[in-house]
């Protein structure tokens, strides 16, 4: 990294503005309210360095894929942002859902049976209820998580009648080489049609197409961040 840590920090402020600018542009064009629409500044891999400017230029949600990573970088950052709120958006382990469930505001990843007992069990036992969406793997992508298209419904119904889960919308992760349009409109039929009302869907490369499709939460990373250095 050639980069000095002060003019990084500068970019990364820079690029948050443009992002918020162009979720605001892309809602007015779908005539939708930009304040309908939650920016999840997606940090994994990045330390806390380049996560502080992003907190001081007032960004609250953030996004991390691993339990251990959040657990390592965040508690003392939330400390001096309290207002700050974590989305966990990677796949969720059971033997790691009372960490989550400590840790996060919202999982966006639960997709199996298992992880909803897990999770209904933590929540009845602790105080804490993060906000819950289901990942539908929307392009059948044999490496990718998420519960298949066809098996969404039942599972919906299972989380809310079996487990008592508040679900409060669907989220999913387009195949990288397709046009992401038409999985973001899948993904909203299928949430129109169980009655859920948010959706997250929208990365770096293809949020204003999901918010002309209805997207509630866009989770960006390199478009703020910029490349991750590590996979
Ligand atoms: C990494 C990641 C993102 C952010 O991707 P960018 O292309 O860097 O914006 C969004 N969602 C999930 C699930 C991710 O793992």
């Amino acid at each position: 990294m050639t980069q000095t840590d002060s003019s990084r920090q500068a970019d990364i402020t820079a690029n948050l503005a443009a992002v918020r600018a162009r979720i605001a542009a892309a809602a007015q064009a779908a005539g939708r309210d930009p304040a309908s629409i939650t920016l999840i500044a997606v940090s994994k891999f990045h330390n806390a360095e380049a996560v502080l400017p992003a907190l001081v230029a007032g960004q609250c949600d953030f996004g991390e894929n691993r339990v251990q990573e959040a657990a390592a970088k965040w508690p003392p950052l939330c400390e001096n942002f309290p207002e700050c709120r974590l989305h966990l958006i990677g796949p969720l382990q059971t033997n790691k859902v009372r960490e989550a469930v400590t840790l996060f505001d919202a999982i966006h990843t639960l997709d199996r049976e298992r992880l909803a007992r897990r999770l209904a069990d933590e929540i009845t036992a602790s105080a804490k209820s993060p906000a819950l969406f289901v990942q539908v793997n929307t392009g059948l992508e044999p490496q990718k998580a998420g519960v298949a298209p066809k098996d969404a419904d039942r599972f919906i119904a299972q989380c809310r009648v079996e487990f008592g889960l508040n679900i409060c919308g669907l989220m999913c992760i387009p195949p990288a080489q397709e046009n992401a349009s038409p999985h973001f409109k899948f993904l909203a039929e299928i949430a129109a049609r169980n009655g859920l009302r948010q959706l997250s869907m929208g990365m770096s490369d293809d949020f204003e197409a999901a918010i002309a499709h209805g997207a509630t939460h866009v989770r960006i990373g390199s478009a703020i961040f910029g490349a991750r250095s590590q996979r």
